[in-house]
């Protein structure tokens, strides 16, 4: 296994665009490493220059130490793993997994072990004599998975290879992939769009924006301290709330005003604040961590009460979220299903402030978490 290093790695295509300015990045060894972000970012674009499939028009890939920007994708040790698992259809899932052995002129025994033990793995054995048209969504799917590892790269890279799968395989298959990471002790690389899929399978995630990597962190990290507006509208679902607020002093405190409402900060996110006051900011808070009256807990450094009407309840099962207006914004909550709030009621709120985050209105850049 291998670890990669991408030094200042950009991608201009042909008509100028820019697909990918400046990445920067060192995966160790035995790495999950996710890359999200919205459609046309740059994820794939970045993918397919480490396989060696597009050109890197600047800066430099290197596998193991060595530059590998000119090597062949066939001479870089690298196994992908597409969202259209392309399994021949003529042939047996043993023989799709042995296949590119053979290309490799590797000898008739070393493939029959190879097949085998790949498919102890993926719990395939007992379909090895099958066709793929014979399997469903997610055997096929495994099945190209095998076909990657039984060819021992160093790296795997993975291109969305679940989003053609149903909602429930999806589940299945990502805590297959995460068990197969633990067991094969690889160096992945991942591409989705979907940032549960991220937070639940990487080790630590890049998230990106045109063609800019905008923040790589572990997941914890990423939910906790966002860096940006755009990181933590991204990651966390339903995204957290965002309300245009103005710094202000009182008695001594910093306080952040909107509409009608007046919130005190602590004293640990206070000093960051003090060349705002006066200016407007975005506070961002979790729904998680807007608390309805009727949950209030100790424990939860709570703000003072906010009125709220609410506009849309939606029961989850054991939780549930309110949509309701606050003077000065919007606002949503989870709530338990046990809490009486409902469409139309007017209730009472207020925020973690131990879990506020607030955002420079220009810069979008994180100014306090
Ligand atoms: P993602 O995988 O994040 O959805 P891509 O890496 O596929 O995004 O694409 C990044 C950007 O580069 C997109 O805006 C896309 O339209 C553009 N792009 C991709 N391929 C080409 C190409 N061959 N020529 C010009 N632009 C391209």
């Amino acid at each position: 296994m291998a670890g990669l290093t991408l030094e200042h790695v950009g991608k201009k295509y042909p008509n100028g665009y820019e697909g990918v300015k400046d990445f920067n990045l060192d995966i160790a060894d035995k790495e999950f490493i996710i890359f999200v972000g919205p459609s046309g970012c740059g994820k794939s674009t970045t993918l397919r220059m480490i396989a060696g499939l597009e050109d890197i028009t600047s800066g430099t890939l290197k596998i193991d130490g060595k530059v590998v920007n000119d090597v062949e994708p066939k001479d870089r040790d690298i196994a992908m793993v597409f969202q259209n698992y392309a399994l021949y259809p003529h042939m047996t899932v043993y023989d799709n997994m042995a296949f590119p052995l053979k290309l490799r002129k590797v000898d008739a025994a070393e493939i029959d072990r190879i097949v085998h033990e790949t498919a102890r793995i993926l719990d395939l054995e007992k379909l090895l004599d099958r066709k793929p048209s014979a399997l469903s969504g997610g055997q096929r799917q495994r099945v190209a998975m095998g076909r990657a590892i039984a060819r021992q790269p160093k790296v795997f890279l993975m291109d969305e290879p679940l989003s053609n799968l149903d909602a429930k395989l999806r589940v299945q298959m990502r805590a297959e992939i995460s068990k197969l990471h633990d067991r094969l002790g690889a160096t992945i690389i991942y591409v989705t769009h979907d940032q549960t899929e991220a937070m639940t399978l990487g080790t630590r995630i890049v998230v990106m924006k045109d063609g800019v990597m905008q923040q790589v962190d572990t997941p914890s990290k990423l939910y906790s301290e966002p860096c940006n507006l755009f990181v933590a509208g991204f990651i966390g679902s339903p995204q957290m709330n965002f309300i245009d607020a103005t710094v202000g002093e009182a008695a001594g405190k910093i306080v952040l005003n909107f509409g009608g409402n007046t919130v005190t900060v602590p004293d640990s996110k206070a000093e960051a604040l003090k060349p705002y006051v006066g200016k407007v900011v975005v506070a961002g808070i979790r729904p998680e961590d807007v608390v309805e009256e009727n949950e209030y807990a100790e424990g939860r450094n709570l703000s003072e009460a906010i009125d709220a009407a609410v506009t849309v309840y939606e029961l989850l099962g054991s939780e549930a979220m309110i949509y309701g207006d606050v003077d000065g914004g919007a606002i949503s909550a989870h709530i338990s299903a046990a809490n009486p709030a409902r469409t139309g009621s007017r209730i009472k709120v207020a925020f973690d402030m131990d879990k506020l985050h607030v955002f420079d209105k220009d810069t979008e850049l994180a100014i306090v978490h």
